[in-house]
């Protein structure tokens, strides 16, 4: 029996391939929004902060929640992390949000 070929998995720079992303911001109009800011208050885990790619979940200097959509990839994570139920996830509008295509 031969022994497994070597495999390695290439080095990425995320921010790199995030700097090739293009944004356009819907201003006033976030298409993710937390449904009840005390709900995350009280969220021990607070998993939405550790898995975005794109670093749009923080928490704020009260132990709540700070969201900033722009840059955001659309990749779902954030709603299906959160066991409360308590992101309202939507698409942006057309003509908003992000460009892949720069990269
Ligand atoms: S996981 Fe959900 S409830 Fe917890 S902080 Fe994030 S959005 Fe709020
Ligand atoms: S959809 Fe993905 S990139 Fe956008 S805020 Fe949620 S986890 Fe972050």
């Amino acid at each position: 029996m031969n022994a497994p070929a070597e495999f390695a998995l290439p080095k990425v720079n995320v921010e790199e391939k995030l700097f090739q992303d293009r944004y356009r911001v819907d201003v006033g109009k976030p298409h993710i929004k937390v449904r009840d800011a005390g709900v995350c208050a009280s969220c021990a885990a607070k998993p939405c902060t550790v898995c975005c790619p794109a670093g749009c979940w923080s928490i704020d200097e009260d132990g709540g929640i700070d969201l900033m959509v722009d840059g955001c990839l659309e990749c779902g994570t954030c709603r299906l992390v959160c066991d409360e139920g308590n992101v309202d996830w939507n698409y942006p509008r057309g003509g908003f949000g992000i460009l892949f295509k720069f990269g």
